[in-house]
C-alpha cells in the first residue's frame, strides 16, 4: 500500500509499507520525519533570522524605488517591442541563473564546509529529503538568498537612474529593464519553487501563472524530485529545463568536472539522504532477493538511491 504521497516520496522507495507500520513507526521514508531533514532544520538559526529580515527588507525598499523609476523611464523612452524582448531575456537569465546556482549547489560541495556548508547548501540537501519542509518555511526564511543577491544590483541601477543624466538613461533603458526583470524573477524564484510544492490554498493567480507555464508548473517540478535528482534543475520559470536536458547539458558538465577533479557529483546529497534508509527498511532490502517482485523494486530503488545516476525511463519501467 502506498502511504505517502508524491510530495514526500516521488521515488515512491516506501511504497510496499503498510499505513500501521508508518503510524507507528513515523521515522520512516521522506519526509519531516526523516532523521536527516530533522537534523538539517535545527541547524537554521538566531543569527541567520536576523540576517535574513535585514535582507528581505532591505531588497524590498530597492526594488520599489527602482520599480518607480522603471515606470517612469518607461513612459518617456520606452518602445514596447524592445522592453518586451529585454524583459523576455531578463526572465530567461533568471530561469538559467536559478539552473546553475541549484545544480551547483545540489551537485557539488559538503554541508561541511565552512560558512557555506551550512548557511548555503543546507537548504538544498534538506529540501530533497523533506521537499515539503519549504511550504512550512515563511516568506522571509524562504526567499532571504535571492533577495540579498539582488541587492548590489539594485543598488547599482539605483546609483545609475539616480546620477545620470537623462540621455545616458534613455541610452541604456533597455539594459536597465532586462536588470530589473532579471532581478525581480531571481528574488521570487524560491517563492516559485515553493508554489510548485504547494497543493492547498495556492491563491488563483498562482494556479493561472503555473497552468499556463509563465512560473515553473508543479508537475514539470517534480522530474527533479526523483531520487538522485540530476535533472531539470532550472526552478524559476523552467523553459530552458526541457532545451537543456536535449543537450544533455548538466550531465556533459559533471563528467567534465569529474574527469578534472575526481569528484563524485552528489555524493553529499547521498550521504544525507541515506540517513533516511533506518532500520525497517534496511531489514526489507536485505529479503528482497527472496520477497515479491514488489520488494525487488525496493530494493532496485534503494540501490539507486546509493549509487547515483540511473536513467528516468529506468524509474518509469518499474513502474509498470
Ligand atoms: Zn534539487
Ligand atoms: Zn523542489
Amino acid at each position: 500500500m502506498k502511504v505517502y504521497d508524491d510530495e514526500n516520496d516521488f521515488n515512491e522507495n516506501i511504497f510496499t509499507v503498510e499505513k500501521s507500520d508508518y503510524e507507528l513507526d513515523p521515522d520512516y521514508g521522506w519526509g519531516p520525519c526523516h532523521e536527516g531533514a530533522r537534523e538539517l532544520a535545527q541547524l537554521y538559526d538566531k543569527n541567520k533570522r536576523i540576517f535574513d529580515c535585514i535582507s528581505v527588507f532591505l531588497s524590498f525598499i530597492l526594488l520599489f524605488i527602482n520599480g518607480i523609476y522603471v515606470v517612469k523611464f518607461f513612459i518617456k523612452f520606452g518602445t514596447l517591442t524592445y522592453s518586451v524582448l529585454c524583459g523576455l531575456c531578463g526572465i530567461l537569465t533568471a530561469d538559467f541563473l536559478s539552473g546553475v546556482v541549484h545544480w551547483v549547489a545540489d551537485t557539488w560541495g559538503s554541508t561541511d564546509l565552512p560558512i557555506i556548508g551550512k548557511n548555503f547548501l543546507r537548504p538544498f540537501r534538506e529540501h530533497h529529503i523533506d521537499p515539503t519542509s519549504i511550504t512550512r518555511h515563511d516568506f522571509v526564511e524562504t526567499n532571504s538568498y535571492n533577495f540579498l543577491v539582488l541587492i548590489p544590483v539594485s543598488v547599482y541601477m539605483l546609483w545609475n537612474f539616480v546620477t545620470k543624466s537623462q540621455e545616458e538613461i534613455r541610452s541604456e533603458y533597455n539594459w536597465s529593464l532586462y536588470l530589473y526583470l532579471l532581478g525581480i524573477f531571481v528574488a521570487y524564484t524560491n517563492q516559485i519553487h515553493k508554489w510548485s510544492h504547494t497543493y492547498f490554498d495556492l491563491p488563483k493567480y498562482v494556479v493561472f501563472l503555473q497552468k499556463y507555464h509563465i512560473v515553473l508548473p508543479q508537475r514539470q517540478h517534480r522530474y527533479h524530485h526523483i531520487a538522485p535528482h540530476e535533472t531539470y534543475y532550472c526552478i524559476t520559470t523552467g523553459w530552458l529545463n526541457y532545451p537543456l536536458e536535449c543537450i544533455n547539458f548538466w550531465s556533459t558538465l559533471e563528467r567534465l568536472i569529474t574527469n578534472i577533479t575526481g569528484y563524485v557529483p552528489r555524493s553529499d546529497d547521498m550521504r544525507w539522504a541515506q540517513k533516511g534508509v533506518r532500520k525497517k527498511f534496511k531489514e526489507k532490502l536485505i529479503n528482497a532477493d527472496t520477497q515479491t517482485k514488489e520488494m525487488t523494486i525496493l530494493k532496485n530503488r534503494g540501490d539507486m538511491l546509493v549509487n547515483g545516476r540511473v536513467p528516468i525511463k529506468k524509474q518509469q519501467e518499474d513502474l509498470n
